[in-house]
């Protein structure tokens, strides 16, 4: 459980780019990294307009000095400073992650980077390899996987509460943008417009959240080849609002993704279903804190997260006792948690065992990257089946 004393012997100088007033990810991001007092927030270049950041930032209680107008200013400056920054968050819209993720590198920085990491997987190579060369930690925001009934499924797929794992059924199909919502919401503007969002809309928003959960859940399963449909039931978008994927896996397995921006009625609608030889699993991002068990021929069983019958594993970053709603606050403490251990550990110069400490890192933004590129080749191309 855990309950604020420290885990870190120091805390991290953190920075934000993007994520300033308006924005529908910063708070989560400062809420987050700032709850376990393993980082502190000391600058930040939080807005495309250099006053209204530096407003804000004023606002969040920094230093006027250390609230900059751009990126590259904020790491020449900070690179100066003796309590220079060593982290920072990119919380910006997602044309411009590539560049900054890969100027932080440069500037010897741990990143945490929304996904998409970056359009291409040309860039994600880049970017994996400057990571590895530098020796930081990049850490990507799929925030759900820090949910801990998701620890919970990982451990039972481990153990062999399933079975032989046969089919994932996933989806993250939301309904608000079934009609032009683009006319009047800035921040659906840059999603349709494949300068600013990247080849796809559906899948690189949502569709690569339950992705990434399927691969935190049943990391041995490697996608051997997969189709795609996408289409745009909204007229004139330029990108799809709606994908299905069908994925086959190198071991037998196979698996399918709804991506969509159309499920009228839908609020949220991610959910994911692990289908393995004797039992299944059921997680839905809108009850986090419930897990279906359906063992064939046994009654439902609902698993509460911080159950005692849970593993241990999946307890850990429990912050209140079972029967206490925790939620996506939550979630992203315990991956920002991670992320902070992460960068603690590189810095005192031990390793990262991926097989006992895990969170979304830089190959995880990789392999998101991959499958919104593959995806869009298969849909591109009468949705033939494309080699992984
Ligand atoms: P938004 O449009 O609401 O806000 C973007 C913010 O970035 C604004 O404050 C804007 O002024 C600022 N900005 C833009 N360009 C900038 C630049 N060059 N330098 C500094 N600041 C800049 O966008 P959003 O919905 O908050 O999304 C931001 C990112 O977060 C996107 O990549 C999106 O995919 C991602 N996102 C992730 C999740 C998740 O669950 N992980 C959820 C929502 C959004």
């Amino acid at each position: 459980m855990i309950n604020g004393e420290l885990k870190l012997n120091h805390t991290i100088r953190w920075a934000m780019v993007g994520g300033g007033r308006g924005s529908q990810i910063g708070y989560i991001h400062r809420s987050s990294a700032l709850r376990d007092n393993t980082f502190q927030l000391v600058a930040g270049a939080f807005d495309i307009d250099p006053l209204r950041g530096k407003e804000f930032g004023v606002g969040l209680g920094l230093d006027e000095e250390r609230c900059y107008p751009d990126y590259k200013t904020m790491f020449k400056e900070e690179a100066k400073r003796s309590d220079g920054i060593e982290a920072v968050s990119i919380a910006t819209p997602n044309g411009t992650h590539f560049e900054i993720c890969k100027a932080a590198l440069e500037a010897k920085l741990h990143v945490v980077c929304e996904k998409p990491m970056c359009f291409s997987t040309k860039e994600a190579a880049v970017l994996k390899e400057l990571s590895e060369k530098n020796n930081r930690v990049v850490g990507i925001t799929y925030g759900y996987a820090g949910h801990q009934l998701i620890q919970q499924a990982r451990s039972m797929v481990a153990n062999g509460d399933l079975g032989e794992i046969r089919v994932i059924n996933m989806q993250f199909a939301f309904g608000s943008y079934a009609f032009p919502i683009e006319q009047e919401n800035p921040a659906a503007k840059w999603r349709l417009d494949p300068n600013f969002a990247g080849p796809s809309f559906a899948m690189g928003d949502v569709g690569t959240h339950p992705l990434f959960l399927s691969e935190a859940i049943c990391p041995e399963l490697k996608i051997k080849r997969l189709m795609c449909s996408r289409q745009s039931f909204v007229k004139d978008r330029q990108l799809e609002d709606n994908a299905i994927t069908i994925m086959e896996y190198e071991n037998g397995a196979v698996a399918n993704v709804w991506s969509s921006a159309m499920n009228c009625g839908s609020v949220h609608g991610q959910k994911i279903r692990i289908i393995g030889s004797k039992a299944s699993l059921e997680w839905w991002d809108e009850r986090p804190n419930q897990l279906t068990y359906e063992v064939e021929g046994k009654p439902v069983q609902i698993l509460e997260r911080g159950g005692g019958y849970l593993y241990e594993e999946a307890r850990e970053e429990d912050r209140i006792s079972c029967g206490h709603p925790e939620g996506l606050f939550e979630a992203w403490t315990n991956l920002y948690l991670r992320f902070a251990m992460a960068m603690d550990r590189i810095d005192s110069g031990k390793n990262i065992e991926r097989k006992d400490f895990w969170y979304p890192d830089v190959e995880a933004g990789y392999q998101g990257v991959k499958w919104v590129e593959k995806c869009v080749e298969s849909a591109d191309n009468d949705s033939k089946w494309v080699e992984y």
